[in-house]
């Protein structure tokens, strides 16, 4: 079962390239260890591509060894919503951005204690705020 596209307001969409439409509008998955925020270790906030919404804390990013920017918790309680996914064969919890309703990634239950949360992100699916 492929997963439903994203209704997202074109004031957003006309923002992205046809790289992070595919991800954020048609639910792709980027190639592990090719996204620009993998290893940014700079201070600041992750926002959605789309429409700018804060969604992660670089205080919340870590190394997962995934290849996909992993954080272990969100911003805050606005940040995202949470869907069952059951594509690809597979049960997993995807990520929606909170604001435009755009496709950003998965969690799962083997983060870093204390919130056992892996936030798995397309970096296709994220700008950065460097903080100042
Ligand atoms: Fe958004």
């Amino acid at each position: 079962m492929k997963p439903k596209k994203t209704e997202m307001p074109d004031k957003f969409k006309k923002k992205l390239n046809d790289e992070q439409k595919n991800i954020i509008c048609d639910h792709g998955t980027e190639s592990p260890f090719t996204g620009k925020w993998l290893y940014n270790k700079d201070k600041g906030v992750y926002v959605c591509a789309a429409c700018g919404n804060p969604l992660f804390s670089s205080d919340a990013k870590y190394d997962s060894g995934t290849g996909w920017p992993s954080f272990f918790k969100v911003m805050n309680k606005k940040s995202v919503k949470l869907k069952e996914d059951n594509s690809m064969f597979m049960k997993r919890i995807e990520i929606i951005c909170n604001k435009c309703g755009g496709h950003l990634g998965h969690v799962f239950p083997d983060g870093p204690m204390p919130s056992g949360e892996r936030y798995c992100i397309n970096s296709l699916a994220l700008d950065f705020k460097k903080k100042k």
